[in-house]
């Protein structure tokens, strides 16, 4: 059983060569031997990464087949981007309720996610291998594999005070996603979003992009970078406290950095525009999880470099604020100094 499924529907999304052609060839193994056996080219470095879903804690239990595997593999892909390293494999451990495994159009669905996203990244991505077992709870693990050049990977702990605070894309549409996902939102709020922006923000959650064209481009000219998927507050304070420990290390009596962020500069869709209009408290856009976009900085003359880059790989990118050493993040509207009382997904 276990066998059928790995055969009929990972080993497609494998190597183009089966381990045994692999081995007459003395080319990289994939799928069918005890583990994979890749080449990593001499002048690069193999960056490593891993995330879990797991049903009814990262997704909704009734989230489809395809929406699962499409953002258990981007999720992995979007922490590839933030270090700026080129995808070129992955791994899945599957733990699979039977109702799962049995069940050829859900299985069918499963693999096409990942294919789909594969593909949509135009990159050469493999499925090196895994682990499937059964279990209550469908859970996945996936590690995917990515190359940067020596030295080029992208860091959390390279920024610096007076450096520019940039993101990708518009925040906050995963965490609407999912209130529209779990039938959360009041009749007012309903009101507000049309069905395009509604599937927009759907769409945010359930396939999220990696932006891994934009974290190429990134590697040379960001000071540091990473991926927002526990809110922007919170994902920016692990890259503020990531720089302080670094400047730390280069001098004891370095200050601690901090951030200064300017709500009305935050890039909202046009329904979130529309949903906190009058307000100054903006939960989803600083705190809500999932949303896969980058946050980076950089030297504040970098900022023009970096609208032409940005451009070249179609992605909207946004300056949001500055690093500081005032060892807090602060959030401001105008002049004024807004009190943030939400700090990001919290795992317990
Ligand atoms: P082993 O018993 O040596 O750990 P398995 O029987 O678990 O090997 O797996 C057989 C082959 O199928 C291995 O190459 C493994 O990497 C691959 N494989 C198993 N599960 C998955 C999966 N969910 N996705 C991709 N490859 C898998
Ligand atoms: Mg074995």
């Amino acid at each position: 059983m276990e066998f059928d499924l790995i055969n009929q529907y990972f080993a497609p999304l494998g190597l183009a060569k089966s381990a045994e052609q692999a081995a007459l060839e003395g080319s990289d193994i994939g799928i069918g031997d005890d583990g994979a056996v890749l080449t990593i080219p001499p002048d690069q470095q193999l960056v490593v990464v891993t995330d879990t879903l797991v049903s009814g804690v990262h997704f909704p239990e009734d989230t489809a087949a395809y929406d699962i595997a499409w953002k258990a593999l981007a999720v992995n892909l979007s922490d590839l981007a933030a270090m700026a390293a080129t995808p070129f494999a992955y791994s899945l451990g599957l733990s699979l309720p039977k109702i799962c495994a049995t069940d050829a159009q859900w299985m069918a669905d499963f693999a096409r996610g990942f294919a789909d996203l594969v593909s949509s990244t135009g990159l050469p991505i493999a499925l090196v291998g895994g682990d499937t077992t059964r279990s209550d709870v469908l859970t996945l693990t996936v590690s995917a594999k990515g190359l940067v050049r020596h030295g080029q990977a992208l860091l959390r702990s390279g920024a610096q005070s007076g450096d520019l605070i940039v993101v990708s894309g518009v925040l906050g549409e995963g965490a609407l996603g999912l209130q529209l996902a779990l039938q959360r939102l009041n009749p007012s709020q309903m009101a507000v979003l049309n069905l395009q922006q509604k599937q927009f923000a759907l769409n945010c959650l359930n396939r999220p992009q990696p932006q891994l064209r934009l974290g190429m481009v990134l590697s040379g000219l960001a000071s540091s970078a990473i991926d927002i998927s526990d809110g922007l507050l919170q994902d920016l304070g692990h890259l503020v406290n990531s720089s302080s420990r670094k400047q730390r290390l280069l001098n004891p009596q370095a200050k601690d950095l901090g951030a200064r962020i300017q709500l009305e500069q935050l890039p909202l869709s046009a329904g979130m525009q529309k949903l906190f209009a009058e307000s100054e408290h903006w939960p989803w856009p600083l705190s809500g999880g999932d949303d896969y976009q980058l946050c980076f900085t950089l030297p504040a003359d970098a900022l023009g470099p970096l609208q032409d880059l940005a451009a070249s790989v179609n992605t909207r990118v946004t300056v949001i604020g500055e690093i500081t050493d005032s060892a807090e993040i602060t959030v401001f509207h105008k002049n004024k100094r807004v009190s943030i009382d939400r700090h990001g997904f919290q795992h317990f």
